[in-house]
Formats: structure tokens, sequence, C-alpha cells
């Protein structure tokens, strides 16, 4: 086995006994972290640009372990998880090594994810070509400006790519969209709805503000979600729901029909691949979660429903009348 280290969550850590340290919410899917310098310039990444010297992703740290006792430890039963999912950061010097990890960690039969810029469509379907068993794409910026603002890259090159993308593997690919970064609600259910009717998944992150910014309104943040879940399952679709100066006013439902609709709450839960719950992502411990890595009690659903501040199905029946 290559003699190497690779950085893992905290969380992830903790499960695995590497660290012992308390944990309110343990992760369900072990993320690993591989970086050989980021090229990237997305704006709210601590480790763009290069910056390896930081130990953080988000609002998590990643210690760095030697590889080996990493899969040793993934690997001895029970297996502690039922998903791998390593996080890259973006350089096209590093893949032929990133190939070679991928596939060694797919080797040990746990589902392998891994995410990837929207630069590396062409890799992604090397991946999936390896065995690995899903992708997620950090297009994260839901229109051309707010992609040249925040990801300082080409739109007209990389919306395109990932479409075709999405028509080759659409099922295995899991699209990371950022609420919070300009786009609004319109634009980003518009681009969810494109996304699912290309076949893809959506995985839905609040605006972590470590680089400043601002994290989205809990009340927005909401009603993103519930239309992601509601688009995915079919249920709903963009044409269908009711938008004033960009904000989501009404899904069409009535107020009994959404409750039944969202599932236990389960469309506040945290959305990817099978098994990513990605507890404290976007929130400290003891914040109220963007997204839930657990099912949520009937008090949280009943306040997630509150938050989002839709119209009443009395509202909705006039304006669809
Ligand atoms: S949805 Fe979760 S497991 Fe899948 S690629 Fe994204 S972070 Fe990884």
């Amino acid at each position: 086995m290559t003699s190497m280290r690779i950085r893992v969550s905290y969380g992830t850590a903790i499960v695995l006994g590497l660290l012992q340290a308390r944990q309110d919410v343990a992760p369900t899917t072990a993320y690993l972290l591989f970086d050989r310098g980021c090229i990237g310039q997305c704006s709210f990444c601590s480790r763009a640009n290069g910056n390896t010297a930081s130990k953080k992703l988000s609002r998590i740290i990643w210690p760095e372990y030697e590889l080996a006792e990493v899969i040793q430890k993934l690997t001895t039963p029970p297996l502690p998880f039922a998903r791998v999912c390593l996080q890259t950061g973006y350089n096209p010097e590093s893949e032929i090594e990133l190939k070679k990890l991928a596939k060694q960690i797919s080797a040990t039969g746990i589902a392998t994810s891994i995410t990837l810029s929207p630069s590396q469509t062409v890799l992604a379907g090397e991946l999936l070509d390896l065995g690995l068993d899903h992708i997620g794409i950090g297009l994260d910026a839901a229109n051309s400006e707010t992609y040249a603002e925040h990801k300082k890259k080409d739109w007209q090159t990389d919306w395109p790519a990932l479409q075709n993308l999405l028509k080759q593997h659409g099922s295995k690919i899991e699209v990371h969209l950022i609420f919070g970064l300009g786009d609004s609600e319109e634009t980003l259910c518009q681009r969810i709805q494109e996304i699912v009717d290309g076949g893809g998944q959506i995985s839905l992150f609040a605006l972590t503000p470590v680089n400043g910014g601002k994290a989205p309104e809990l009340a927005e943040y909401r009603r993103m979600q519930a239309f992601r879940f509601l688009c995915e399952q079919g249920k709903t679709r963009f044409e269908n729901c009711r938008f004033t100066n960009g904000r989501l006013v009404a899904l069409p439902f009535s107020d009994a029909e959404l409750v039944a609709a969202l599932d236990n709450g389960n469309a506040f839960r945290t959305s990817g691949c099978g098994n990513c719950n990605r507890p404290y992502y976007n929130e400290r411990p003891g914040q109220t979660f963007f997204n839930y890595p657990r099912p949520l009690s009937a008090a949280e659903f009943a306040a997630a429903m509150a938050a989002m501040q839709l119209q009443q199905e009395s509202d909705w029946s006039a304006a669809a009348n």
C-alpha cells in the first residue's frame, strides 16, 4: 500500500477511533480530504489558492493520518461507515495520484464518492468507469454572474460540460449548490429543475461565511430545501411554483398535502449520496441545523414548516384560479 497521509474530518476521526472527543451527531459517511494545493479561487473556501496549510474545509477541521491506518479502520468489521466521500482540492497535476487513491479506496468495497471541480467532468467519467459509486460536482453557484464572481470560472464552458456529464451518468452525479452566493430563490429553483431534468441530484448547502459574506436566512433556506426535495421526487416543478420578486411564495399544494409531501421533515435533512449527512458543515453545534444530519423531531418539523412562511392554501387556490 502506498505510504501517504490523508486528512480525515474531525467527526470521521472520532468514529474511526483516531481521536477521542465528544460528538453530538456522528457522520454517517467517512469524509476524507485529498488536496495537493487547490488552484481553485472560490470566494467562500478557506483552502482556495493553494492554501493547503489551512486545516479547515468549510467549518470542519481535518487532522491528518496515515492512509494505511485510515483504510484499516474503515475496513475492520463491524464496518463503521457504508460510504466514503473523498473531498478533493482542484489541481490537474495531482489527477494521476487522485485516480490511484480513488481506486485504492473503492477497492475496499465500500461505496465511494468523490467531489470534483466542474472543470473535471472528463475525470468524473473516468472515475465512474473505474467503479466509483458517485461523483459530487461543486457547481456551487446557480448562474453565470454568481459563478464568475464566486468561482472565478467560465459558466459558458463549465455548464454545458456538466450537462453533458449528466446526460451520460446523471443518476451518479450530485451537483453541489450553495444558497447564499447571491442567486435569487427563483434562479436557484430553476437551476435545480434543470439539473433534475438532466438526471442528476442536488446536494444543497447554506453558505458558511468563513471568508465573509452572510449565511442565508433560515426561512429562505427552508424554502429551497422544500423545493429541492419535492422537485427531486417529481412532486412539483419550477413552473408550477409561485415566485414574487425572486422569492418563492407558494408551492402547489394545500397545507395538508405539503406536510405529507415533506415526509416528516426529511426534506430538511442533508441531501446528496445515500448516507451522506455532513454534520456541522454549515452550523456550529447547538445552532439550528440548516441541513439536519438526522431525522427531525415532530417539533423540529413543525418549526421548519412555520419558518418557510409560505402562503396558505386559500392564497394558493386564489392564485391558481
Ligand atoms: S453528496 Fe455527500 S457523499 Fe456525495 S459527493 Fe457530496 S459530500 Fe460526498
